[in-house]
């Protein structure tokens, strides 16, 4: 199973940020037991805890030195990385233009000092639950029901953050696009249902050529699958989708329809950038399929490659 699809059977991660120890001292002794507990004293540490460990829920003082906890929100939610963590506010101010302030700036709830710890108790399980469910939905929501492995969504979510990070880093970045040879034929022959099951036995021959936790399979259309390789050149990226070939053609599923021998194979284009702000993350994505495309008019059953070109060639 893809990491990104385990939801964590651990303790929930809580983060409780105030600016008084006694205070924080309070809510731990609350929640020390059921859950995992992080805790900040200003808003510049609970920034950074929450990119760093990505509690599941955050309580948050409002009055603080520096960030105030309306500013820790907003950063919060302005963030990609961050913006699906929820934040109950914690505030000695428990005037209603407070409440609809904080509300506003998406927090999910609000706790009004001294706490009442039935009170909070509550709310916190209600939340974490809350959470839990929406962790669920979020990943089944990114995956292929077929096939078990990523759909489309999850690979287009995942290609514009690796983007950013092949900017950011100047770390090569490559994509395999991957097509089963004469699956309609497959098709023809054998019946849907089994070319069900032979999408979903490629599908495991593909995963298995993939080993980082950060590398990422995703069924992207009907026979045609995906992969996102971050930190990967040309020529790792290439023997990643040689081993896929390999694994496929190991499965020696019966294929009477391909013009080939009589066994399921696939073509395989791959393509690898070294990203910048100048191209879109998609021509990635179309140059892989430009080389998918040269496999198949090749012959099918091999791999095509090439790095895509980031900058007009010299006159
Ligand atoms: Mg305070």
């Amino acid at each position: 199973m893809q990491h990104w699809l385990t939801v964590s059977q651990t303790k929930p991660k809580l983060l409780l940020v105030d600016d008084q120890r006694v205070n924080i001292l309070v809510l731990y002794e609350l929640f020390r037991v059921d859950c995992e507990i992080f805790m900040a004293m200003d808003g510049e540490q609970a920034l950074q805890l929450c990119r760093t460990v990505s509690p599941d829920l955050v309580l948050l003082d409002v009055c603080m030195d520096g960030l105030d906890g309306h500013e820790v929100c907003r950063r919060l939610k302005a963030d990609p990385q961050t913006q699906n963590i929820p934040i109950i506010f914690v505030t000695g101010r428990g005037s209603e233009e407070d409440e609809v302030r904080g509300l506003d700036l998406g927090a999910v709830d609000f706790i009004v000092k001294p706490i009442n710890p039935a009170i909070v108790r509550a709310r916190v399980n209600t939340h974490l639950t809350l959470k839990r469910q929406n962790d669920i939905l979020r990943s089944l929501a990114m995956l292929d029901g077929l096939t078990g492995v990523a759909n489309r969504r999850k690979f287009d979510e995942e290609l514009a953050r690796s983007w950013l990070q092949s900017v950011r880093e100047q770390a090569q970045l490559s994509v395999i696009m991957i097509d089963i040879d004469y699956f309609k034929r497959y098709n023809d022959h054998y019946g849907h249902l089994n070319g069900d099951s032979c999408l979903q036995a490629v599908a495991g021959a593909l995963e298995q050529a993939i080993n980082r936790p950060y590398d990422l399979l995703a069924r992207y259309g009907g026979e045609e699958f995906a992969c996102l390789l971050p930190n990967t050149q040309l020529n790792g990226a290439v023997m990643v989708a040689e081993r896929m070939s390999a694994n496929v053609q190991a499965l020696q599923l019966e294929h009477l329809g391909s013009e080939i021998g009589q066994f399921v194979t696939v073509s395989l284009g791959v393509a690898a950038v070294t990203a910048n702000h100048s191209i879109a993350p998609q021509a990635l994505v179309q140059e892989a399929d430009r080389r998918l495309y040269q496999a198949k008019h090749a012959g099918r059953a091999q791999v095509c490659f090439g790095n895509l070109a980031t900058s007009l060639p010299a006159e």
